[in-house]
């Protein structure tokens, strides 16, 4: 029999990898909460029709779709946002406005695997609808801040664009908005060259190699160079003001290391305004991003509602985490006690034991091998439990049991009361 493996792109976690994924999850459920978005849980099969919808070809064609036996066009979710715009123009239609929904869990992208790249990877998602203020994209920026600050990563940041610049400059100098879409594929791919050879306007040209040629730190004065170069673009000119009111207010509000590049695109087509990535220095891939899409409710049948958002990829985070060394230091320290009954007779009470404990907090490994108490001290000690507590009948009758300290290998015997002050300290 061969072995079996898992699907290529797809992979098994586990151990202290597993942890540290729970961990950024629990985060960025934190981070939900503290910024008052609610959670919703969607399926991961949604008809292909709601999908690819708006998706755009990038992604369109990297879905894993199938039909069911009920012979339904499905898919995988390769995303959460379409999921949450099918919400909000259904079942949370009438909802007062702003919506705000948190999402976590897999998604699923037939690209080609490489490290930091699966077929099957995690995403935390945040969907801001309602609002079309700069309030609103700063939101969604400090969240993300705030998000992989408590994460403890080093020295991460962002990179700030605003598609409607780049649009602005197309559309007024005529080119469709199909190419326009090809264009800006192009240009997430910084293929820059091959982006300008599909415009056939040489002034449209010239400015768009004017805009992938800015790029800088100072917000303030990368926006001045943005509107002297975008002086006759009346739409790219409004797009740079709107951004140069988010960028004024994130910067304000936080402190944070971020680069303005006018010409920075992202795959996804449904983007109408401000967009961001965020990244560490040594790692090449973004950690997340995401932007302004006022356009995609109205779309998917709805009223027009602006919205911006975003998503993080915990896989990749959890790569930045064990690059930079960080990812023990999230780790909820608890305490693991082995509990070992000496005899069948105590069975019971060792068990009412390991109870007590587990309710307040500590992790207990209760013998269940049945292993007499040497081997089991020996098994506690290899996967370097922090204490061994051993019940025996003779104890138990004088309300005690023996706890062995598998660090210091001291041996003690305490009342059964004072077991959990003793085991917490
Ligand atoms: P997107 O949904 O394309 O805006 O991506 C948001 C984030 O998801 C990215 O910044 C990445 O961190 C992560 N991501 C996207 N594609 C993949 C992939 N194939 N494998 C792992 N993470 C990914």
């Amino acid at each position: 029999m061969p072995t079996f493996q898992t699907v290529r792109g797809m992979r098994d976690l586990l151990g202290e990898e597993a942890q540290t994924f729970t961990n950024v999850i629990t985060k960025a459920r934190e981070t939900a909460s503290l910024f008052g978005f609610k959670e919703a849980v969607t399926p991961h099969v949604e008809p292909l029709e709601l999908l690819s919808a708006k998706s755009g070809d990038e992604i369109r064609q990297r879905m894993f779709i199938f039909e069911d036996l009920g012979g339904r066009q499905v898919a995988l979710r390769p995303e959460f946002t379409a999921s949450i715009a099918r919400l909000a123009t259904s079942t949370l239609k009438n909802e007062p406005k702003p919506l705000k929904l948190f999402s976590v869990g897999t998604v699923y992208r037939y690209d080609e695997p490489q490290r930091g790249r699966y077929r099957e990877f995690w995403q935390s998602n945040f969907e801001l609808m309602g609002s079309n203020k700069p309030e609103a994209d700063t939101e969604i920026i400090l969240l993300t801040d705030r998000l992989m600050r408590t994460l403890g990563l080093q020295s991460y940041a962002f990179k700030i664009g605003h598609i409607g610049i780049i649009r602005g400059i197309l559309s007024q100098d005529g080119v469709d908005e199909k190419t326009q879409n090809a264009v800006l594929q192009r240009m997430d791919k910084k293929e820059y060259e091959l982006a300008l050879k599909l415009v056939d306007s040489e002034k449209c040209r010239s400015t768009l190699q004017g805009l992938i040629n800015i790029k800088g730190k100072d917000w303030y004065d990368t926006i001045e160079q943005i509107n002297v170069l975008v002086a006759g673009y009346e739409k790219a000119k409004a797009a740079a003001e709107n951004l140069s009111e988010v960028l004024k207010l994130i910067t304000s509000s936080a402190e944070l290391s971020l680069t303005v590049e006018p010409a920075f695109a992202r795959g996804l087509e449904y983007y109408t305004g401000m967009i961001f990535e965020v990244y560490i220095p040594q790692l090449e891939i973004a950690l997340g991003g995401g932007g302004r899409y006022d356009r995609l409710i109205e779309t998917f049948g709805g009223e027009p509602t602006p919205a911006v958002g975003c998503a993080h990829g915990i896989d990749r985070v959890v790569i930045a985490l064990q690059t930079q060394n960080t990812a023990g230091s999230i780790n909820v320290e608890r305490k693991v006690a082995a509990v070992i009954p000496i005899t069948e007779s105590v069975k019971v009470e060792a068990l009412k034991i390991a109870q007590l404990l587990r309710e307040r907090g500590v992790s207990v490994e209760f013998e269940i091998m049945g292993r007499r108490m040497g081997k089991a001290l020996e098994d506690a000690d290899k996967r370097n439990f922090d204490y061994a507590v051993i019940v025996g009948e003779r104890e138990l009758k004088e309300g005690t049991v023996v706890v062995k300290d598998l660090k210091s290998h001291e041996q003690t015997t305490i009342l059964i009361l004072d077991l959990f002050e003793k085991i917490k300290n």
